[in-house]
């Protein structure tokens, strides 16, 4: 492969974008770049300070503080999983919660908080192999990806997934809250004036609805092999 070879994985909320991208990391070994917890740590840090408060973003404090913000990533040999951590603190478990997702989405419409996560996310692609997931990898980020993949599921198995997941890891919420959590982020997504979710001319459309993780691999395998 010849540097830099980068692969770019786009698509709603919740699809399975990072079990994808971890997956195909991992076969290729390239280096896995999850753009939502970017987006998830600088909102963190914005409702710490109460710069977003009931959804309301204070923008004149928001400017002042973007350059207080550092973000990095780990790799913890024992989960065997990055780790998220936000001027030097391991944030991994907090962005995921149901109070970061119900403020991310505003955060990210935001143009000057896009620029500055876009020029981070282009200098990691600039000399590694990268495969990168988020919402405007294939059309901003990395707009010569070598690959590029659209992922979608229907609303309702994307909900059950997610909701799965929080139970799981201790999270009390209702599977209507995970639903509207969603359903909202996407229609923000979608909507927003900078850089809105959408497919790529070149992106392949792949739903997963239907399919279990192996049988994803596989298609996806077989996608990466025809085209490298
Ligand atoms: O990928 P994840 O669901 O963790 O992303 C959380 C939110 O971050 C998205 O709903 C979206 O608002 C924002 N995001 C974005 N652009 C990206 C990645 C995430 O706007 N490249």
């Amino acid at each position: 492969m010849s540097l830099p070879f980068n692969i770019a994985i786009d698509g709603f909320s919740s699809c399975g974008k990072s079990t994808i991208a971890k997956s195909i990391a991992y076969k290729y070994k390239m280096r896995y770049v999850d753009t939502g917890a970017m987006y998830r740590a600088v909102t963190l840090y914005f409702m710490k300070k109460n710069i977003i408060v009931d959804k309301i973003v204070d923008f004149d404090l928001l400017l002042n503080s973007l350059n207080s913000i550092s973000i990095n990533f780990n790799y913890n040999s024992g989960t065997k999983n990055s780790e998220t951590f936000l001027n030097g603190v391991n944030v991994e478990n907090e962005i995921r919660g149901i109070d970061v997702s119900n403020n991310v989405s505003i955060i990210s419409q935001v143009k000057q908080v896009r620029e500055k996560l876009i020029a981070w996310q282009q200098e990691i692609g600039r000399h590694k192999n990268v495969v990168m997931d988020g919402r405007d990898i294939g059309t901003k980020v990395f707009p010569e990806a070598k690959i590029k993949l659209f992922v979608t599921a229907r609303l309702e198995i994307r909900a059950k997934r997610r909701h799965d997941e929080l139970i799981k890891n201790g999270n009390n919420i209702s599977f209507n809250e995970v639903k509207k959590n969603i359903n909202d982020r996407d229609m923000y997504d979608i909507n927003r004036t900078v850089n809105p979710l959408k497919q790529a001319k070149d992106a392949i459309l792949f739903d997963n609805s239907d399919l279990s993780i192996n049988d994803q691999n596989a298609l996806i395998e077989d996608l990466i092999n025809n085209i490298r």
